[in-house]
């Protein structure tokens, strides 16, 4: 295949050809105003393959002003149909680059090759839904009498500021910016520092799908120095952030000061309930999925199992033996688990495991570090399990971002539900269970943004997603996402004449 070719040049030439190097700034490739350029990590063999620009304040004020003045240009003057238009080009392109976006993004993150397909193939399905959305974002009026005309128009907010994580590159931007677009507004990205390349391959692809330039801009670097003035910029009207907690605190302080409205999505430390009278092997495949999948690094993973007394042997004794066998490799090679992204990622998920063992935990699987089996390199963690952990043990209330799975035994339903709610976030939940009134009772009881019956990550882009206390606020994905990036206007007119 295409992506085995690039595969192929890869670990031929320790490169790719044609990476982009630049920020993405009014329709054409810009290099940093300072000249600055910063490294890119492949984790699975732990070495830089390709340099970027490391931008700044003045970058980013122009990317800004590229997007303020593209609001009053063409794209302003566009019927809804024709931006829906532009962003079923755009899925169209994406689904045409998927094996070149997958391998950037298996390179970049880490992550294997065929979780980097189905996430390419998401940001098109997600320009797709958004590309039909553009002429359905209907408005109200109000019964005033007959005198009166009363209705709203929904308006974009201005120029939308959209700051990424590494975990998930291509589809936190896509998730972010279709709805932005398809509602009229324009676009000033930033990227992580760890995975800036598909960020700026996207904004190419939507001006080959011939979206107006200026329209969206990509500006690389790090959070310092790209993502503070960004969010701090007087004429960036929303921000959507998708990071940790504390970069969230401050995003939101930031914007505080320009009256910025922000849609928060931050961490998770998600339960997974696993009742005694669940399907045990469709449980046991969601919480595997639920933890192992992109190594862990998922704000909404399943990183706790909550499990009925009376099943917990069988569920800690059939999951070891599965997370034994998983195998480890470099995310090209399709591993069924890849390195994490980072070597000071590695670091912190192995103080979390050595803290849980300094305290006695019980590890039924995993619990160090790797290296590729192949290359000796990488930075790897084994997929891990730690059972029986207090309620009050840092790997319970603290989100690890890696292969960690924590179990908590409880009784029953009442017990289940109070444990699910007992950390400081409210992201997901998962329940597995038979019983149709139970897993209702339990969805309805549980804080949390969305829970998952019987299917882990069940859903699409439809769905609304967003958390709940410390996960963040607002929603991202369905219709929902269309308010965040809309004001709405409301015009009262006495018509007697
Ligand atoms: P991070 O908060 O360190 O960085 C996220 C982004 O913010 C990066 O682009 C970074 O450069 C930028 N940034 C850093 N400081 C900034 C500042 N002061 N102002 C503006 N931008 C700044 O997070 P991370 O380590 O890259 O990502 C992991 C975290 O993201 C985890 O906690 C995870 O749960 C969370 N996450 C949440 C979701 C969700 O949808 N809820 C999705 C993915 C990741």
């Amino acid at each position: 295949t295409d992506a085995d070719l690039l595969a192929a040049e890869y670990f031929r030439t320790g490169t790719l050809g044609g990476l982009p190097d630049r920020h993405f700034i009014d329709g054409q490739w810009q290099a940093s105003a300072s000249g600055d350029k910063m490294e890119t990590f492949d984790p699975g063999l732990g070495r830089a393959f390709h340099s970027f620009a490391a931008g700044g304040q003045s970058d980013v004020e122009a990317a800004v002003e590229a997007a303020r003045r593209a609001l009053g240009g063409p794209w302003r003057r566009l019927r809804p149909e024709e931006r829906g238009a532009i962003l079923a080009r755009a899925a169209a392109l994406i689904r045409e680059n998927s094996s070149r976006l997958s391998v950037i993004e298996c390179l970049d993150s880490g992550k294997p090759l065929q979780e980097a397909e189905s996430d390419v193939a998401g940001a098109a399905r997600c320009f797709e839904f958004y590309a039909g959305a553009a002429d359905k974002d209907i408005a109200d009026s109000f019964p005033l009498g007959p005198d009166y005309l009363g209705y709203t128009v929904n308006e974009p907010v201005g120029v939308t500021a959209h700051i990424i994580p590494w975990n998930f590159p291509l589809s936190t931007i896509a998730r972010g910016i279709a709805p932005a677009l398809a509602v009229g507004c324009t676009v000033v990205a930033k990227p992580a520092e760890q995975t800036p390349l598909t960020a700026l391959l996207l904004a190419e692809i939507l001006l080959q799908a011939g979206l107006p330039a200026g329209v969206c801009n990509v500006v690389t670097g790090t959070g310092a120095s790209a993502g503070v003035p960004l969010v701090s910029h007087r004429h960036v009207r929303h921000v959507t952030f998708t990071g940790s907690v504390p970069t969230g605190v401050a995003v939101m302080q930031a914007a505080a000061r320009n009256i910025t409205s922000v849609v928060l999505e931050l961490g998770g430390k998600s339960p997974i309930l696993v009742m005694a009278d669940a399907d045990l092997d469709a449980a046991v495949e969601g919480v595997l999925g639920g933890i192992y999948e992109n190594a862990g690094q998922i704000c909404s993973a399943g990183s706790r199992l909550v499990v009925e007394r009376v099943v917990h042997a069988e569920m800690v004794g059939r999951l070891a033996a599965r997370a034994q066998q998983i195998t480890l490799g470099h995310g090209l090679r399709r591993p069924q688990i890849g390195p994490v992204n980072s070597l000071a990622q590695q670091n912190k998920i192995a103080d979390y495991v050595n803290g849980a063992k300094s305290r006695g935990i019980v590890v039924a699987a995993g619990g160090s570090s790797a290296t590729d089996a192949e290359t000796g390199k990488g930075w790897f963690y084994r997929p891990t399990i730690l059972d029986q952990v207090p309620a009050a043990d840092a790997v319970i209330q603290e989100e690890i971002f890696g292969p960690v799975l924590s179990i908590q035994v409880v009784e029953g339903e009442d017990e289940a539900v109070a444990v699910a709610n007992d950390t400081p976030f409210g992201l997901v939940a998962g329940i597995y269970t038979r019983d149709f009134a139970r897993a209702h009772r339990m969805a309805r009881d549980i804080d949390a943004g969305q829970i998952y019956i019987n299917e882990y990550f069940a859903g699409g882009i439809q769905v609304p997603f967003g958390g709940n206390k410390m996960s963040g606020f607002g929603r991202e994905k369905g219709m929902a996402a269309l308010r965040s990036y809309s004001k709405i206007k409301s015009v009262a007119a006495r018509i007697k004449d």
